[in-house]
Parts: structure tokens; C-alpha cells; sequence
């Protein structure tokens, strides 16, 4: 027991406290209403499963799953389900809260949820991985539903396992409401009634958001520098936009390996050795691999942490010297590590910003699923964009309103909303 608990301590991220200075910090610069203040401090629920599985060794482990539902004031809890060993209720609830943020802030019919199951993937077979999931599916049992809550991929999560939490849900309710349940999650695959372009989602979002920020500056990101970290769903479509747009990878890091190449880095060979690899990007030939520990202080314009939360800390924000810090992850910067960029004047594209394009890419698959039709990715993409720069012209307006850094004023737009509806619909009884 021991070494469980010195695991726990270690995997700890602390992003509950973060979440909560951000919020406590924008609801005294806005002067929220301090009865919607009460309401937001909480989350609404917290379920937590222990679940057996039989291993392929026919050994049977118990899992621990978590789904925290923080704020449905503007419809179903919506947010991912991640497969990490640092998943458990303080990070659940952190992401669950970022999550209402982000949902209000791009205008969606959403409140905000996270969840996940405690493991590293990468220990499991892939049908092990297909009993886990079904398993921890049917132990949410009521717990989520189309009008309910609403999962969708995170880290270590993807279309094949959105497949089988749709699956095992429709297939343990009454067969007759099989199909008026397919939408209970989203980013499934297109045969499963995905939607074209939920994959590409966030990290064009992530595009969008930089190139209105280069815009600003009547710059372009043409030659413009940059560097990911995290090289899954978010970094690679990130990195594969940022190409179309002339932008050049410098440096990318995973758990796997840190890699630098002064000349550009190809996120298409990239991704290939990823994919060969074991999901790694850990000896890739086309760079040379530096010490981690260098990573975010690389020569760079721009630098997109699209991994885990706290990645951005006092221990590093010093050396960081690009102008442009664009949250592809959640909450990769921290409290102390947001002060010292501000203070370098080093700007951030916040998270609930930054990377909505995927939960607007969610809201579009589950209107499509509710309508039963199949849309166009030229619509897709172009909705998400639509969305996404309206959000981004509300937060810039809002900065200035309020004279206040992006992630205050997007929290403001985000919270002006929830206290909108609040005070109009009073709370019951
Ligand atoms: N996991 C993604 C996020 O953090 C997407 C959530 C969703 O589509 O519901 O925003």
C-alpha cells in the first residue's frame, strides 16, 4: 500500500487549485454575483466506480473510473473521459470545471464535465482495453445519456473506445431507443456516426486561435517557429495545420522523447514514426533528441503545450522565449508559471479558448447524430471556425473592457453567460 500511495503523490497534478485561482481571480474582477459564485465553487456530482475486468492472463483486476459532472446550467454535462495514471477526483474535477468555461464561452447548449480511468494504456491489450472500457461504461450506467452527460476523447482515449461506450450503452437500455442514443458520446468513428472532422477538431481550432493572434499583430504564421509538446491528437493536427500555414515545428516532446530541429521537423514522417512506434515520437531520425529538461526554453516564436495539465511552472516559465504561449492542453500552465510569462510579456492563448475547436467539432457530431443526418467537412470546419473566432473577438473585446489578460476576460464571457441564465431561470424551488 505504500508504494500505491507514494504513486498517487507523484502522478498528482494539483490542477484543482489552479482551476479555482483562475475562477476566484475573474470573479473578483467581474464582481460575479455572489450566489452564482456559490453555485460554480461546487460541483454538482462526483461518481467514482471500482469495476473487475479479466485480463487476457485470466487474472482479475479492479479499476477505479471517475466522471465529475461540475455545472449543467446550460445543458447536458459535456466533456472527455482520459485513459492517465494521473486521473483521479481532484484532477476529474478540474477538467469538469474547465469544461463549463469552455462550453459557455463558445456558445454551446452545454455544461461541463471529465472523467477517466486510472491506467496507462500502454499496459493493456487491445481487447483488454475493449472489456475496460464496456465495463466502466455499464458501471456509469444512468449516469450519462445523450440529454445527460456526453463523453468525448481525451488524452489516451479515441474513436474505437467513443465505439464501444456507445455500443455497450445503447445495447443495456430498451432496444427500441438503440439509435435515439447514439449521440450519448461524441468523437466516434464515421461508421459508428462519427462526424468528418471531429478528429482534426482541436488542433485547427488551436490554428485558428494563432492565426488571429498573428493577425492582430499584422504578422502571419509564415516561417513563424514553434513548438509542441505532446505529439497526440492535438499536437499532430495542430502541427499539420501549422504547416499549411508555412509555420515551422522546431522542437516537439512526449513522454517518449524530446526532439529538436533548427531546419523543421515534418509532422507527417513525425506521425508516421509515432504511429510505428508505440505512440511515441522517441528516436525519430529527422532530429536530434536533447535533454527534456531544455524543452520549453528552445528558440521559438511559439509554443503549444498540448499534453497534461501544470507542464508550464515556475521551474521553467523564466526560460520560455517565445512571444506566444497557445494552451492546446488543459490547464498547462500554472499559477506561478502564468505570473512570470506576464510579466516577460509573454502572451497566452488561454485553454478554454485556445482548444474549443473539439468540443464545438462534439456539439456538430451530436446535432448530426439528434438530426440523424451526415454533414460535409467544408461545413464542419467552417462552423468551427465561425465559432471559435466569434469566441475569440468576444475575449479580445472583453480584455480591453476590463483592461485584463485573455484568460481573465475569457472567463468573464464564460461566466457573464452562467449568470445570465442563472438570474433569468432563478433556482428552483
Ligand atoms: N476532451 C476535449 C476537451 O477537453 C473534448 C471534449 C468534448 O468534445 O466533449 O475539450
Amino acid at each position: 500500500m505504500e508504494a500505491v500511495g507514494a504513486k498517487k503523490a507523484q502522478n498528482r497534478q494539483g490542477m484543482y487549485k489552479v482551476v479555482m485561482e483562475q475562477f476566484e481571480h475573474a470573479a473578483d474582477v467581474m464582481g460575479l454575483d455572489a450566489g452564482v459564485r456559490k453555485i460554480l465553487s461546487q460541483t454538482n456530482n462526483e461518481i467514482v466506480v471500482h469495476f473487475p475486468v479479466k485480463l487476457d492472463d485470466g487474472t482479475i483486476e479492479v479499476f477505479t473510473g471517475y466522471r465529475v459532472q461540475h455545472n449543467n446550467a446550460l445543458g447536458p454535462y459535456k466533456g472527455g473521459l482520459r485513459y492517465h495514471p494521473t486521473v483521479d477526483i481532484d484532477s476529474a474535477r478540474a477538467l469538469a470545471i474547465w469544461m463549463t468555461w469552455k462550453t459557455s464561452l463558445a456558445g454551446l447548449p452545454y455544461g461541463g464535465g471529465k472523467g477517466g480511468i486510472e491506467i496507462d494504456p500502454k499496459n493493456y491489450s487491445l481487447g483488454e482495453l475493449e472489456r475496460i472500457t464496456r465495463r466502466f461504461t455499464y458501471a456509469l450506467g444512468d449516469n450519462i445519456g445523450p440529454d445527460l452527460d456526453i463523453p468525448a476523447p481525451d488524452v489516451n482515449t479515441n474513436a474505437q473506445i467513443m465505439a464501444w461506450i456507445a455500443d455497450t450503452f445503447s445495447s443495456t437500455q430498451s432496444p427500441s431507443t438503440r439509435f435515439a442514443n447514439l449521440h450519448v458520446v461524441t468523437g466516434k468513428p464515421l461508421g459508428a456516426g462519427g462526424l468528418e472532422g471531429r478528429d482534426r477538431a482541436t488542433g485547427y481550432g488551436v490554428v485558428v486561435t494563432l492565426k488571429a493572434w498573428a493577425e492582430r499583430r499584422n504578422e502571419s504564421l509564415q516561417g513563424k517557429r514553434y513548438i509542441v509538446q505532446g505529439f497526440g491528437n492535438v499536437g499532430y493536427w495542430t502541427s499539420h495545420f501549422m504547416a499549411q500555414e508555412g509555420a515551422i515545428l522546431v522542437g516537439v516532446q512526449d513522454a517518449g522523447g524530446t526532439l529538436y530541429n533548427a531546419g523543421g521537423i515534418d509532422p507527417e514522417q513525425l506521425i508516421a514514426h509515432s504511429d510505428a512506434n508505440n505512440r511515441s515520437v522517441g528516436g525519430f531520425k529527422g532530429a536530434e533528441t536533447i535533454d527534456p529538461a531544455t524543452f520549453f526554453a528552445l528558440d521559438c516564436d511559439i509554443v503549444v503545450p498540448a499534453a497534461l495539465g501544470n507542464q508550464i511552472t515556475a521551474k521553467n516559465a523564466a526560460g520560455i522565449k517565445a512571444k506566444v504561449v497557445a494552451e492546446g492542453a488543459n490547464g498547462p500552465t500554472d499559477t506561478e508559471g502564468e505570473a512570470i510569462l506576464r510579466e516577460k510579456g509573454v502572451e497566452i492563448i488561454p485553454d478554454i479558448l485556445c482548444n474549443s475547436g473539439g468540443v464545438i467539432g462534439s456539439y456538430i457530431e451530436w446535432l448530426q447524430n439528434k438530426r440523424a443526418e451526415y454533414w460535409k467537412i467544408e461545413e464542419v470546419m467552417k462552423m468551427i471556425h465561425e465559432k471559435i473566432s466569434t469566441a475569440f473577438t468576444s475575449v479580445v473585446n472583453t480584455a480591453n473592457e476590463f483592461n485584463t489578460d485573455w484568460r481573465t476576460s475569457a472567463y468573464i464571457v464564460a461566466l457573464r453567460r452562467l449568470e445570465k441564465t442563472y438570474k433569468e431561470r432563478g433556482i428552483f424551488p
